[in-house]
């Protein structure tokens, strides 16, 4: 933890103690945890979110005895987690019982060869010392590489508002000596050989909406904090967490009000006043936290000609990152041969992410995330059963791809590649089955273009260039979440909660 964390108070606020009200628009983690912060500092918080449970990309579908957790199921720098609890007056080891995993995941290789990750480095040395024995002092190398971004990247970038681009000018020098201009695929590239290794390295980008062709050198932090603090899982699924942090918000003495969509952003000049609900109830506020996509923020919720700034206009016309498509199945038996995390690597990498991110168009191919919590924690499925879901990275809705036509047989052909690698007679065993799909995303969790990560992660949308998380244009308006500085991921959307202590007002 650094000195940033701590809060400011702001010239400016007349209301006293008693009276600050923070409304909250969304209940995925960063809006959860933006109500956990503003509720230890003094805030009256109250939040509204659209869905009939909270949690967004986190939400848990419940189905024919099986528990799917929608969205995060990978979790990564708990200590962002223990600090929330902390602020409530808890522990986090007293609601949440995290293990971590080992190996972390297991990369599986088109042509059968496959190595699984972890941060035991003699483990780690030997799967190298067998894939590509020319490339373990190369690995150790770019390892160190990583921690000298992260100390950066997260430590610094991650935490800092970014309200100024002379905040951008003061970290141009260590973002050029860590070669944050060069893509994450070519700094490793410049370390390691062998593909395999190149593709262990580089894929972590896609977890948080990024190409790795693309996206900027900065992302090689993942691999540290991977190895420094583990790859955990929540034993009762990621929901748990969703539900610990209501139950903090509760404790705080404060709400989290379901089935209660936000229309519009009030305001009066330049500043907040409040909300509307879809239901037209008006809801005045002191602070308004919007945790929906910024360009929503901007571009629906706030009445028009509210984006004046140049970086809030350009919003709508940036650049979104790809889409998912995710296959929710339960099955009639147990496949102890797979293990918690699988990425089945496909034949291509650079091309199937072109199609993906550029061309967006639907590929006859895919590389597959596979997720068996029933690994972990059996009681997600009814006895004898296992819980999955499979995801597939895809265009997002700027592509044609018709979802109504396309989702069953790209369904079919995911179950068939399945059936054939890892988990032989699928189609017989499934007993539960729901899928998401690029227009989930558009029209359940309001995101433009079905983005399922927000803003795509690139340099010319980071820091300083990303959506602020204090806006520039109104008053009183503060944004977290995916499409927001840091960025997508847990660990992203909860430092921009964090950020929020420096740049809320006291109360
Ligand atoms: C399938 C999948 C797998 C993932 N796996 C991982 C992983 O393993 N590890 C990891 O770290 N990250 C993972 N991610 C990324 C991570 O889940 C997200 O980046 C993060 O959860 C997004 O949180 P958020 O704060 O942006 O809010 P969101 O989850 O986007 O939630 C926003 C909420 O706002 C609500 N809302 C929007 N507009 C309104 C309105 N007008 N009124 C009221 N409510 C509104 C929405 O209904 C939603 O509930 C994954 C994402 C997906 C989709």
């Amino acid at each position: 933890m650094d000195a940033t964390t701590a809060p400011r108070n702001l010239p400016g606020r007349t209301t006293s103690r008693r009276e600050a009200h923070a409304v909250v628009i969304g209940s995925g983690f960063g809006g959860l945890a933006a109500a956990v912060r503003l509720g230890a500092r003094g805030y009256r918080v109250t939040v509204l979110e659209g869905l009939d449970a909270p949690g967004g990309r986190a939400y848990v579908h419940h189905q024919d005895g099986f528990k799917f957790d929608a969205g995060p199921t990978i979790i990564t720098a708990p200590f962002l987690l223990e600090e929330l609890w902390r602020l409530a007056g808890r522990q986090l080891s007293d609601d949440i019982d995290l293990r971590p995993l080992m190996p972390f995941y297991r990369l599986m290789f088109h042509d059968g060869e496959s190595i699984d990750w972890s941060n035991d480095l003699d483990a780690m040395r030997r799967e190298l010392t067998r894939i590509a024995p020319g490339d373990v002092a190369g690995y150790e190398r770019f390892m160190h590489m990583s921690e000298a971004i992260y100390r950066v990247g997260f430590q610094q970038l991650g935490h800092t508002p970014f309200g100024s681009w002379l905040d951008m000018a003061k970290v141009a020098p260590a973002l050029i000596r860590l070669q944050s201009y060069r893509t994450l695929h070519s700094l490793v590239a410049s370390y390691v050989r062998h593909p395999k290794l190149r593709f262990a390295l580089s894929f972590h980008p896609l977890f948080v909406g990024g190409n790795p062709f693309t996206t900027t050198a900065v992302y090689g932090l993942i691999a540290h904090l991977e190895r420094s603090m583990g790859v955990h899982f929540v034993m009762g699924g990621t929901g748990r967490l969703v539900t610990g942090l209501t139950d903090l918000i509760a404790s705080q003495g404060n709400e989290v009000r379901c089935k209660a969509p936000v229309e519009a952003i009030t305001v009066s000049g330049r500043r907040v006043t409040g909300v509307r609900l879809a239901s037209g109830t008006e809801i005045r506020a002191d602070v308004v936290v919007s945790n929906a996509d910024p360009a929503m923020t901007y571009g629906k919720l706030l009445p028009p000609g509210s984006a004046r700034s140049w970086l809030t206009r350009r919003i709508p016309g940036s650049r979104y990152s790809m889409s998912l498509f995710v296959w929710y199945f339960g099955t009639n038996r147990v496949y102890p041969q797979v293990p918690h995390h699988t990425i089945l690597v496909g034949p291509r990498y650079k091309e199937l992410l072109e199609d993906i991110f550029e061309r967006k168009v639907l590929a006859e191919d895919f590389s597959l995330y596979l997720h068996r919590p029933t690994a972990t924690d059996p009681s997600l499925a009814p006895p004898g059963c296992d819980t999955f879901y499979v995801l597939s990275p895809v265009p997002n809705l700027q592509g044609n791809v018709d979802w109504r036509e396309r989702a069953e047989p790209y369904r079919r052909a995911i179950a068939s590649a399945l059936s054939a690698q890892l988990l032989p007679g699928l189609e017989q065993h499934v007993v539960s089955s729901r899928v998401t799909t690029p227009l989930d995303f558009r029209d359940r969790l309001q995101s433009l273009h079905g983005a399922a990560f927000g803003l795509e992660p690139i340099l010319r949308q980071s820091a300083w260039l990303r959506p602020h998380n204090r806006s520039a244009d109104v008053d009183g308006l503060y944004l977290v979440g995916a499409g927001t500085h840091p960025g997508a991921g847990v660990p992203g959307v909860l430092s921009s909660a964090r950020v929020l202590d420096r740049v809320v007002p006291d109360v």
